[in-house]
């Protein structure tokens, strides 16, 4: 599921295609609006599930409406103003179908703008998150606007912090990075740890962004 089209300001988009062919997309089209989510790993349909967003931006400002396929199989467009959108959420992570699509509204752009936004945004990437290593992104989710996890968990001297293969990466705290053979317990054993360091520092509990689908003995 992977279409893109194009009509005028809006493109629609099926929800296997990555996030970064509809921004090279937009980029061949000449449509601004997008480029803060260059570099983000993933489908169009996870990206909206989680209403991911980076350096400023939500990718539910862009989208104008979703296409759901409900748990009885039937495709439904949602409005995106009934879509939820909020902080890294929407009405489709506890719903039970999936999304099949979703139609952004851009705005026309010189594409030498665009392109030097693009290639701003991934400069910028590359220096703050851990992309030489394996990660699954951001550990936790913020839980209050004003509460910087990166730098709470680098505030309690767990920077670095190994278990097994997996490490609270040295340059971001906020993502836990496979350092060579991390299994799950290493991981889930680190994520226990900075979960008590923080309450315990400043009683805030934190809940994960990452998804732990099961438990492994
Ligand atoms: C290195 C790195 C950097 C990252 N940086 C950022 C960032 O800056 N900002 C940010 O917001 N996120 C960031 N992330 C997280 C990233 O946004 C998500 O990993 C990605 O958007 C999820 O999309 P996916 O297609 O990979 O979904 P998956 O990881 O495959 O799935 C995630 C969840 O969504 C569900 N899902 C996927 N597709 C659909 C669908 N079509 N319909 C219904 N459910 C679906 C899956 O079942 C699963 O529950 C980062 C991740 C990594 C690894």
């Amino acid at each position: 599921m992977n279409l893109l089209r194009s009509d005028g300001d809006k493109v629609f988009v099926q929800a296997g295609t990555s996030i970064n062919s509809l921004i090279w997309h937009c980029l061949a089209e000449g449509l601004t609006g997008i480029e803060f989510l260059t570099g983000l790993p993933g489908s169009v349909g996870g990206a909206v599930l989680m209403n991911a967003g980076a350096f400023g931006g939500e990718i539910g400002d862009r989208v104008t409406r979703v296409s759901y396929l409900d748990g009885r199989g039937k495709v439904i467009d949602v409005d995106s103003r009934n879509a939820g959108f909020s902080y890294r959420n929407s009405i489709f992570k506890s719903a039970d179908g999936i999304v099949v699509g979703a139609e952004f509204l851009l705005k026309r752009g010189e594409r030498s703008e665009i392109e030097s936004k693009m290639k701003e945004i991934l400069a910028k990437r590359i220096q703050k998150q851990p992309l030489e290593y394996p990660s699954a992104g951001s550990v936790f989710v913020r839980p209050k606007s004003d509460f910087y996890v990166g730098s709470t968990i680098e505030r309690l001297g767990l920077k670095s912090l190994r278990v097994g293969g997996a490490e609270v990466s040295e340059k971001h705290a906020g993502f836990i990075v496979n350092r060579g053979g991390a299994c799950q317990k290493d991981i889930l054993t680190l994520v226990e740890i900075i979960r008590k360091k923080v309450e315990g520092a400043t009683g805030v509990i934190l809940n994960t962004e990452i998804e732990i689908w099961k438990e492994v003995e």
